[in-house]
Order: structure tokens, then sequence, then C-alpha cells
């Protein structure tokens, strides 16, 4: 016999850390793949930060408070979380920012080469940035191919420079391999360079030991680092002596306080700053940051699949999933962490769940998705917003005309 949701919390090891979050009252949050949750430790270090750091010690909180070794710390924390040994991530800008000073990187490590091989249908921001680069450089310098994942086996030769990729599709929720295709694209000459948005945070990474040569993440959707948080950058060591990257700013400088007029990187990562770090946002993402200390990636992976699990066999027990199609690969091997859900009245269904406490978020043009943040979502969770779930689409409440607009955010 299945386990109820209150048997399952009760047994799952890392539920203590639920504690750690402040959570409204009777809502079910499924959208920290979106906007991660606070943590309790943020609004204490923002007060330190402003009123103390800021308000009292001014600008000497450069040097006495080492606001300007933040993003290197800050990546320290991350590195082992993405499986990067330390002295190649940094905590600096958007994931957008940091696609285009490592594509270009890319690009420049493999100057005989000028193709970005990537997906069709990943977050459309990437392929933005690819394609604003390609502007820039000229059809030369740079082209563009977007292929199905089946297809990228094929796809990848010898004229690809750099293959670009996102390890969990934000849509689908589908996984893509990242040791295999990271070896395929070295074995054709290729960087390969992998953008962890919906994969940092909830699942095991091994970029060292993949052999991946960029990476990008984000640091407001797993790692709970609040609104617009800063990304991060990671870079292989072994291209560190040899990689430039184009937002040349004074922060990246060896040494920024010579104010000298001629650019000169500095050493390593740190070549990959460019302006002044936003330091409030570093501070809250550095403080959301403490809720992994001594906790093992695999045992929240192994929460988050049994959160998906748990959803799905709901679906089949409501007999509601005749009427949903999940786009979502049921292999563990092959999924992230959210189940996302096809509904021609996607939007409807989204507005109707989020009326009724359950917290879930819309993708054009017809998926409802739900993250499951393994730091904090239980069993419970899961349960309810199966329910729910099955309660609007047999009261047709998705249907209400309200829902027929959309707002500008969705
Ligand atoms: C959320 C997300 C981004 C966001 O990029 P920002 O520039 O940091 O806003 C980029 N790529 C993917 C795959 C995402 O899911």
């Amino acid at each position: 016999m299945s386990l109820d949701a209150k048997a399952l919390d009760g047994l799952d090891s890392v539920a203590a850390l639920r504690a750690q979050f402040l959570l409204p009252e009777g809502v079910t949050y499924l959208d920290g793949n979106s906007l991660g949750a606070l943590p309790r430790a943020v609004p204490d270090a923002l007060d330190e930060l402003v009123r103390r750091q800021w308000g009292e010690d001014l600008i000497a909180s450069w040097n006495r408070h080492d606001w300007i070794g933040l993003p290197e710390r800050v990546g320290e924390r991350i590195a082992p979380l993405i499986g990067a040994a330390p002295g190649q991530v940094l905590c600096c800008d958007s994931i957008s920012v940091n696609l285009f000073k490592l594509l270009a990187a890319a690009l420049a490590l493999r100057p005989e080469r000028r193709k970005i091989l990537t997906v069709q249908g990943d977050f459309p921001s990437d392929g933005y940035i690819a394609q604003g680069l390609a502007r820039l450089l000229g059809e030369q310098r740079c082209e563009i191919t977007a292929v199905q994942p089946i297809e990228l086996s094929a796809a990848l030769d010898d004229s690809v420079a750099v293959l670009l990729l996102t390890e969990v599709n934000y849509r689908t929720g589908e996984r893509l391999p990242m040791d295999d295709l990271t070896q395929r694209a070295h074995a054709v000459g290729a960087l390969s360079l992998w953008d962890l948005a919906h994969s940092a945070g909830a699942l095991p990474v091994e970029l060292d030991r993949c052999e991946v040569d960029m990476a990008v993440g984000c640091g407001y959707k797993y790692f709970n680092g609040g609104p617009g948080a800063p990304a991060f950058v990671y870079v292989n060591r072994s291209h560190h002596q040899a990689v430039e990257q184009p937002i040349s700013g004074w922060l990246g400088h060896g040494r920024p306080f010579d104010f000298s007029a001629a650019y000169e990187a500095a050493p390593g990562i740190l070549r990959f700053l460019a302006g002044t770090p936003p330091i409030l946002g570093m501070v809250a993402l550095d403080a959301a940051l403490t809720v992994f200390d001594g906790i093992s990636i695999q045992d929240l992976r192994r929460k988050s699949l049994a959160l998906g699990d748990f959803f799905i066999s709901h679906l089949q027990a409501l007999a509601i999933s005749s009427q949903l199609e999940c786009v979502t690969p049921q292999e563990h091997a092959r999924r992230g962490s959210q189940i996302s859900l096809r509904h021609d009245e996607a939007w409807g269904i989204s507005q109707a769940l989020i009326e009724r406490g359950v917290i879930v978020d819309f993708r054009a043009p017809d998926i409802v998705r739900f993250g499951f943040a393994p730091l904090y979502n239980s069993f419970a969770d899961v349960e309810r917003a199966a329910q729910e779930l099955q309660g609007v689409l047999k009261e047709g409440r998705h249907l209400d005309p309200r829902f027929q607009r959309r707002p500008a955010v969705t």
C-alpha cells in the first residue's frame, strides 16, 4: 500500500529545512523554480548590511566587511553545489549578461569556427543573447543553429564552436544528459556551455567531473536569493589562461585601483567581473545559501524526485490524468524538479489554483508548471496541489470569464 502525505513527510530526512523559510500561512508555494521562497536568514542579514554596514561604516565597508570580496565569496559557496573545485565560480550580473560574456569568450577560444549549436524551445533570453552576439560579430564570426534535442548528436560536427544547452528545460522540465553531451561536444573539438537555471540547488550538478567548459546559473530560483538576485558563472580552470571576455569593466581588471588607462584582465575567474557588484542582492543571496550548509544535494534530489512521483501518482489516482498531458519525462534521469502539465486552458487553471492558495505558474501557450523545491516543499503540499487541481477541473473554475485576459507578467 502506498503511503499518505503525512507518513511521507514523517520519513523525510530533510523535512526540518522547511523551518528555515518564512512561508505565508495557508499558501502552498510551488513556484520556487521562478522565485525561490524567503529564507529566514535573509531579513536579518539585510538589516545588518543596510543599517550597520552601509548606515554606520559607510564606504569603509568595502574593506571592513569585505564587500569587494563578495562575488568570489558567494561564488565559492555555490561551487560545491554544482560540483566545482575552488577558483572557478563567480557571482555576478544576470544569466543573460553572463551568457553574453561566455558565448563571446567561447567563440574567441575557437577562432576558426563560428557555430553556436543549441536546441529549439529553450528559455528565449538565451537565444536572444546569442542572436545579439551574432548581429554584433557578423555572420562570418557567429551563426546559430537550433535543433531538436534528439538531433543534437547528428548536428554536432567540427563546424561547432560551442554547444549551448540548458540542463533542465524551463517549460517541459526535461533534463539533458550533461556528461554525454559534453563528451560528444569535446569529441568534435567544440566547447560546452550549460545554463543551470533549473538545476542548480535542486539536483546534483557535476561540472568538473563532466569536464564542462563553462556554465551560468540563477541566484533567485532554487538558490532563493530574492527577486533579481545576481547570477553566477563557472569557467573551467583549463581555460583560465586563454579566456577573455568582452565586458572588460574595471572590476575585472587585475588592479582596478591603479586606475591605469589600459585594460589588463585579472587572473582566473575574477576577469568575469565587469562593474560594481550589487551588494544588497549579493548579501541576500549569501545569507540564503547558508540553508545549504551541511546538507547533501543527493538527499535533496531524492526528495525532489519523490515529490514529483507522488504528484504523478495522485494525478493518476484522481482520474484527471486523461484531461492533462504530463509533458515532463517520468524517468528520473530525464527530469528536473518540476512537473509540467499541458492543457488548452492552462492559464485559467493556473489562475484558479492560485486563487485557492496553490501558487503555480503558467508558461505560454499551454503549460502549467508545478515546481517542487525540495528544501521547503512537503508531500502535504503536493497532495493539496493535486486535490485542488482536481477540484478546479471538476467545478470548471478555470473557465471563469475573469481568466480570459492576461496581465503583463505571467
Ligand atoms: C530564469 C532563466 C534565465 C533568467 O535569466 P536572467 O538574465 O538572470 O533574468 C535564463 N535562462 C534560463 C534557462 C532561465 O530559466
